[in-house]
């Protein structure tokens, strides 16, 4: 499928968030969806962004992204709202966060559009946000031979399920965790959840259960579990998940026609990035990660798993 370029798109929130976790607190944590995901997979490509910040938003930040070598030409600066905010709370449950508030800020407004380096894109991800924005983007790249990953939560599940099946019904890989696809799918039994996400047309559906690992289903019904590392100390659990697309889409994304093997490196790749990302509050310990320690990481958790 893959005749295009390497190149990796991602669309999703750039936030400022508001954390509470059983290591402590933290106000104003540069984060979202699209933050994380490009980060961490700005350890294996090149990186592009999709997405818009307000007035608050600081510069420091968009230098930060572009010290990863990451292109922002296309975020968009608004200067009529604020910048997404969320305020989640690990205390009750470290892998499940209470969502204290969501404020759309200037995505309530956010129309998506490709610039020309995206729309040659081999590989796009739609992060969390708005199911609206990510059909928007989806429709945009309908027969383009782009290999299209999506990740939600919970919030649009309850709020925009209808669209959000929709999106699903446009894309190769869905990420999902594993409470979110049971609410999705109102079943409790994973297989029969990812069975659910496949039957709408993806070709993969990966579903996340956090300190345990994650399970990649296939549509001829294979199935892969990828174990996590286990690290010393759980600090922050935020961004882990777009930590593992990340990690997962930013290694596929050099690979052309992957294979088994392929997919299964990148499950493995994925876990191994979320597990840095969690062991500082935002962003923090995910900055710190270099290719040696990537390298141990994997090799650890590739050492857990039978790989025939
Ligand atoms: P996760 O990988 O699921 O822990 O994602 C954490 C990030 O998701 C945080 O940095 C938040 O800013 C962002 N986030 C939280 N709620 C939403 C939402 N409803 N839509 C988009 N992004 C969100």
């Amino acid at each position: 499928m893959m005749k295009k370029n390497s190149s990796l798109t991602v669309i999703g929130s750039i936030a400022y968030d508001d954390v509470i976790t059983s290591a402590g607190a933290r106000d104003n944590l540069f984060g979202g969806s699209a933050t994380y995901f490009s980060i961490s997979a700005s350890n294996f490509s090149k990186v592009s962004i999709v997405g818009t910040v307000g007035k608050d938003f600081r510069e420091s930040d968009i230098n930060l992204l572009k010290s990863k070598n990451i292109d922002t030409s296309n975020i968009k600066k608004n200067n009529s709202g604020n910048t997404f905010r969320w305020k989640g709370d690990y205390k009750s449950n470290p892998e499940e966060p209470k969502t204290i508030y969501t404020s759309l800020g200037v995505f309530e407004e956010f129309s998506p559009k490709l610039n020309e380096t995206q729309i040659q894109s081999s590989h796009v991800f739609l992060a969390n946000i708005s199911p609206d924005i990510q059909l928007e983007l989806a429709q945009s790249l309908e027969n383009k031979n782009v290999l299209v990953g999506l990740d939600t939560m919970n919030h649009w599940i309850l709020e925009k399920k209808e669209k959000l099946l929709e999106v699903i019904k446009k894309i190769n890989i869905i990420f999902i965790n594993k409470t979110e696809a049971s609410l999705i799918s109102d079943n409790s039994d994973i297989d029969m959840a990812a069975k659910y996400l496949l039957e709408y047309g993806p070709n993969i559906c990966i579903i996340k259960d956090g300190k345990i690992g994650s399970y990649m289903y296939t549509k001829d019904e294979e199935m892969f579990f990828c174990p996590t590392y286990n690290i010393d100390r759980l600090v922050d659990p935020t961004g882990a998940g777009d930590s593992f697309a990340g990690g997962f889409f930013g290694y596929l994304s050099n690979i052309t026609n992957p294979k088994k093997d392929d997919f299964n490196e990148a499950m493995i790749y994925g876990s191994t990035i979320a597990s840095f990302t969690i062991e500082g509050f935002g962003i923090e310990n995910l900055l710190r990660v270099e290719k040696e320690k990537i390298d141990y990481r994997f090799k650890k958790i590739k050492s857990k798993i039978n790989l025939e």
